[in-house]
Parts: C-alpha cells; structure tokens; sequence
C-alpha cells in the first residue's frame, strides 16, 4: 500500500454468503493459562497470593515485566511495560524475578491432565495447548463438562493456577473464546452465537489482528469483526492481499487453518544495497547486517519458525566478492545469534587470509538467506539454555510492534544498547517437555538454572 492511495469508503462493502462448510464434527478446545508465570509464583510463594507482583528477566528497575499477576493487571500493569512504569500506576507492585524451572515443571503436569483426556494435545506454547476433540464426539458427550472438568483438575493440583478455556470448531475460534472471558473463563463459539460474539469486539481483539492489518480492513470499508465475517473472500483477499485474506474468511467461518496446515518455506533471504555514504562507516554496515538478520527473525517469529542454515554475501565495488554458507548446531530464529555466527565466519577469514576488515568502505551490497526451516513445534531445548523467558519476552516484543507500530519497541541490537539488549535476546520453544509415556524427554528443564 503506497502512501498516495487513499482510504475507500465503507459503502464498497459486499457481504456475500459463506462459502466455506464447517468440517462436520470439528471441534478445538483450547487453553490459555491466566497471568502464568505470575500465577505459578503465587502458587509456590503464598505470601505473594492476592497482591500484585510483576515477573521481571531479572533484579532491575530498568527490567521489563514478562508476566503482571491478575491483581497487578487490576492497575493497568500489562506484560512487556517496565518496572519503573509499572510503579507508577502500581506503587506497591512486588517485583519477582522469573524461575523458568518452575514454569516447566508446572507446563508438564497441565499437559498430563489433558493428555488424560485426548491423545492430540499440542502445546502452542508454554502456557498455552490446544486439544483436538473432533474424534471424541462419541466420547464425551458435553465439551463444556469436559473443560470444567479440566478446571478442576488443574485446580486440585495447582489451586491457585486459573486458566482460560475455548471451545470451538476451530483452533482460531477457539483462541479468540479463551479471550472473552479472562480470567478463569470457559466459552463455547458455536455457530449459533458466533455474530452475538463478533459484535462486542473490535478488529484488534481478533488474535493476529492489530495495527496493519486494521488499516487494511478499515481502508475497505471493514470495521468491525463481524462485518469481516460477513464479507466476501474476495473482499478478503483485497484486504489482505491474496491467500491471507482467504485464511481470515475460513478462519471466521469455522474452517480449520491455523491447526496442521503450513506451507512449508524453502528460503527466506534479505539484501541491502550500500550507499557511498554508508559504506564509509565501519559501523554503519555492521548495523546494516543486524537489520538484515533482524528483518529475517521477524519472518521466522511470524511463521514460527527456525533455520539450520545460514548464507552471506558480500559485494564490493570492484566486482569482487565474498560468500560463506554456515550450518548451525542449534536452530536459530535470534537475529542477534545470527549475526554471532556471520561475524564469526567474517573474522575467520580475516585472519586467516590477513586481510583488513571485510566492511571496508568498498562494500556495495550484502545479504543474508536462510533456510533448512524447522517448525518451533518441533524444536528441541538445547540442554543448558534458559530459553523460555526469552521466548515470552521476544514474543511480547512482537507482540507490542504489531499492536502499537514497529518503532515502539526496538531490540538493543537495534540501537546499540547492550542493557536493553539483555531484554530481548534469544527466543525458545516448549516442545522438549512433550511427554513420552510418562517421562518428560528432557529432565534437565526442569531443575532449577544457575
Ligand atoms: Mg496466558
């Protein structure tokens, strides 16, 4: 969308009838873990129960808080704010500095008591699991029994520990359920009161709607969730601009996307042309490199994905150049870990060959592509890294950049700031605690980090 188009009026709206037939029988429950962290605290401190306490990365007032208790959020504290904000709208606020240990121990007994009740349970992350039921119809004849059931049972192993439960006939719906009641909530979007929910929202509460994507609606004539799924997959497909659009209409009108379908991308790459200008700055293009390696992290946070494999060219104005191909030992989604890994490469060589540095003042282009992706679903904790944090953190960082622009929130990458660096390094996944028989896979998560 270029600057000079303007917005079109609300009467080019059409609303075409669904074309798009429920699956029959499909049916998602989802559940969404209230103030989690938080609450896993108050669990095992009961001092801190029923006051507000703000989980900090670590002991500082410049810390972000990655998870408000719900009496915190009562202030208007919300996750990813700093301290020292947060103590201005919460002055009594108790910081408490995150335990990932614990967080773990906690997300493997919640995914044994759903597990007792279905075989396809996947966790989205770690305070979050979504339970395919379709094939359970025969066997539990009321889902809503079935999600208190759960409650409760969650309830007698953690009492303190609230979580919010969805039901829907697809994973999205099902996401968007556990969002209307919070916390301790339990809600069913049927197609029978879907419109009835639709219409006390507003776009930016859909999940994945926020900022950008608003705009495009609105630029539409779009206003609201329920005239969005009301509106043709043509007028979609507009808005969002191809298949995108498409998925949003089956996602409003009970088809299943989100859940097992994912194109599988080969290559991602990025490039940047370099000025005289900039080139003549050592500094200039080691901060082009992070952008680059930032624009990629973006895509893989987005697709949820991490790559194997990395590749770099540089290009000189001499016609000359210089490329590495690198193959990581650990799948990498950290624009700042990928830049680790280019650098290493670039120092390498210019020792090795005696060379001055390779970010001379004659660079004309560079780029970065990676590729051998695997989903995050299927990453593997790596033994020794602490890496839930980071991913809730980065994820919040995301999170906040779609909600209120790109420029609120910046990586210390991005500026150059190693104590706001601290805050947003590294991302992780929770599939390592995924249950076999009645182990965890990899015991080590759960003790306690040093
Ligand atoms: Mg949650």
């Amino acid at each position: 969308m270029t600057p000079n188009q303007k917005p079109k009026q609300s009467k080019n709206v059409r609303y075409d009838s669904n074309s798009i037939a429920m699956k029959p029988g499909s049916l998602v429950m989802y559940i969404d873990m209230n103030s989690y962290f938080a609450s896993c605290e108050q669990q095992f401190r009961p001092e801190l129960r029923g006051k507000p306490i703000g989980v900090t990365t670590y002991d500082s007032p410049h810390a972000a808080v990655i998870a408000p208790s719900i009496e915190a959020k009562k202030f208007g504290v919300k996750t990813g704010m700093r301290l020292s904000d947060c103590k201005l709208l919460c002055p009594h606020i108790i910081p408490v500095t995150t335990r990932p240990y614990l967080y773990r121990i906690v997300h493997v007994e919640i995914m044994r008591i759903l597990q007792s009740y279905c075989i396809d349970v996947l966790a989205k992350s770690i305070d979050e699991a979504v339970i395919n039921l379709s094939s359970y119809r025969l066997v539990y004849k009321d889902f809503v029994e079935l999600a208190k059931k759960i409650k409760n049972d969650i309830y007698n192993k953690y009492d303190y520990i609230k979580c919010s439960i969805g039901i829907a006939p697809n994973s999205f719906l099902a996401k968007l359920a556990t969002e209307l009641q919070k916390p301790d909530g339990l809600v069913q979007i049927t197609p029978e009161n879907i419109d009835h929910h639709l219409a006390t929202l507003k776009l930016t509460d859909l999940p994945g709607i926020a900022g950008r994507n608003e705009r495009r609606l609105k630029m539409i004539g779009i206003d609201n969730p329920l005239q969005m799924r009301h509106a043709s997959q043509a007028l979609l497909r507009k808005a969002f601009g191809g298949i995108v659009g498409y998925y949003w209409h089956c996602r409003l009108n009970f088809s299943e996307v989100d859940l097992y379908s994912r194109s599988q991308t080969r290559t991602m790459s990025t490039m940047r042309t370099v000025s005289r200008e900039q080139s003549a700055s050592k500094q200039t293009l080691e901060s082009l490199l992070v952008s680059l390696c930032t624009r990629l992290e973006q895509r893989m946070v987005k697709q949820g994905l991490f790559c194997r494999e990395a590749s770099f060219f540089i290009k000189y104005r001499s016609k000359t150049g210089w490329d590495t191909s690198i193959r990581f030992a650990q799948p990498v989604q950290d624009a700042l870990e990928l830049r680790k890994y280019i650098l290493e490469r670039i120092h390498e060589f210019e020792q090795s060959h005696n060379v001055g540095t390779m970010f001379s003042n004659q660079v004309q282009s560079m780029g970065v592509a990676i590729q051998n992706f695997m989903d995050d679903s299927a990453l593997q904790y790596s033994l020794f890294d602490n890496r839930i944090q980071q991913d809730v953190v980065r994820k919040t960082m995301y999170t906040l950049k779609d909600k209120y622009g790109k420029n609120i929130v910046r990586k210390g990458s991005e500026l150059f700031n190693p104590t706001v660096m601290k805050d947003a390094i590294g991302f992780g996944s929770v599939k390592d605690l995924l249950l076999v028989g009645d182990d965890v896979t990899n015991q080590y998560l759960l003790e306690e980090d040093y």
